[in-house]
This record gives structure tokens, C-alpha cells and sequence, in this order.
């Protein structure tokens, strides 16, 4: 089973794609992730990316795109893999359809979630800046105002968890990843989950999700 899990920033991607791992025999590939191992190992495309990357430039799809072919092609992904986040644009996802006949994405779950769901959860993020511990100054505040639980350290927010930047990153969601969306969704390969639940919730929707498409392949 191929995965592709999709939404905003904030949606609970990774915390999705945590669950998934842990209960399908599916390979998670991340972007940044799958870079590195390539820059490591210093294979062309690795060596391509690095020129960008230093320069703090964005790699471009066409190296993106067969990268992720090549690492798909690795015998860990053979029972399946889950991909996080990318193809994220029309033009990735046209373009990774093209060169992945062989390995094509079989479902993908969208996590769908609004500003107005997603801005207590950002607004109100605050990061421990010693052992990276993440509260809620609403739903999970720590003991202590502005200390970690965890290691007493001094607890900050992320100068982008502001409602202003979540509402840009939501527009630009909008307008470039929506299309993408669009065009896996005339597929027939889009299930919708609603992401505004806690996270247990979620998971169970995408359990579901995931089982029915078993079933009935
Ligand atoms: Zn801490």
C-alpha cells in the first residue's frame, strides 16, 4: 500500500504518519530526510541538491521528483511507502505520477482542518528551548508559567506561530496545494479526514481509511 498524506501546516502530519508506521508495514519518506541520506551518500542527485541547499535555495521538482524515485525503488519500500508532504503542487504531482507507474500512490489521506481549528493550536505553541518539549498555553500549559516540565528550562514560541503567518501558509496552501489535491481527488484516490479532532480520533479515521482500501485490494 503507497500512501501520500497531505494538509496544512499544523494538521498533524507527522504525528499521523507516526501511527501509520507504527501499524502498516510502510516506509515513511520525508523530503528533508530522504536529501540528506542522498547528500551522505553522495550520489549525483544527492550532489545536485547540496548545491542548492548551501546556497539556502530550494531543490528543484525535477531533481525532488527523481530522487524520490530512486529511493522508492529501495528495497524498504517494497511492501509500501507513505510519503509526507511532497508531491505538494500540480506540476510535483503530474510529474511523479509520470516517472512512478511502477510504485503509484495508492490513497491518499488529507488531513482537512481550518484556520479557525488550526490557530489555538498555533497561537498557543510553546517550545522548550533546552529538550524541545511542545505545550499549549490552553490544552497542555506546564506546571509552571513559561518552564518546562520536563527539564525547568525557559519555554518560547516560534516567531512564524503567529496568526498572520498561519493565514499566509494557509493561502498558499490554498492556492498551490489545493490543485494537487483536486487532481488526485478526479483519481478517486482522496479520503477526506476530519482533522480538527484530537489526534487518538484522527488516527482512528485514517485506521479505517486505510483498512477499507485493504479490504477491497
Ligand atoms: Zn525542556
Amino acid at each position: 500500500m503507497n500512501i501520500l498524506i497531505m494538509g496544512p501546516a499544523g494538521s498533524g502530519k507527522g504525528t499521523q504518519s507516526n501511527y501509520i508506521t507504527e501499524n502498516y508495514p510502510v516506509k515513511h519518506i520525508s523530503t528533508g530526510d530522504m536529501f540528506r541520506a542522498a547528500i551522505a551518500e553522495g550520489t549525483e542527485l544527492g550532489k545536485k541538491a547540496a548545491e542548492y541547499m548551501n546556497q539556502g535555495l530550494l531543490v528543484p521538482d525535477d531533481i525532488t521528483i527523481h530522487m524520490t524515485k530512486e529511493r522508492l525503488a529501495k528495497d524498504d519500500c517494497a511492501e509500501g511507502y507513505l510519503l509526507d508532504g511532497f508531491p505538494r503542487t500540480l506540476a510535483q504531482a503530474t510529474a511523479f505520477e509520470e516517472i512512478t507507474q511502477d510504485r503509484p500512490i495508492d490513497i491518499v489521506i488529507n488531513l482537512v482542518v481550518t484556520v479557525d481549528q488550526l490557530a489555538p493550536r498555533i497561537v498557543n505553541r510553546r517550545l522548550c528551548r533546552n529538550c524541545g518539549a511542545i505545550y499549549n498555553t490552553v490544552s497542555l500549559p506546564p506546571k509552571k508559567e513559561g518552564i518546562c516540565d520536563v527539564c525547568g528550562s525557559e519555554l518560547y514560541q516560534r516567531a512564524d506561530d503567529t496568526l498572520e503567518s498561519l493565514q499566509t501558509r494557509m493561502e498558499e496552501y490554498r492556492e498551490y496545494t489545493e490543485p494537487a489535491l483536486e487532481h488526485f481527488r478526479h483519481e478517486g484516490l482522496v479520503v477526506d479526514i476530519d482533522a480538527s479532532l484530537s489526534p487518538e480520533e484522527v488516527w482512528h479515521q485514517i485506521d479505517e481509511a486505510l483498512r477499507s482500501f485493504n479490504d477491497q485490494h
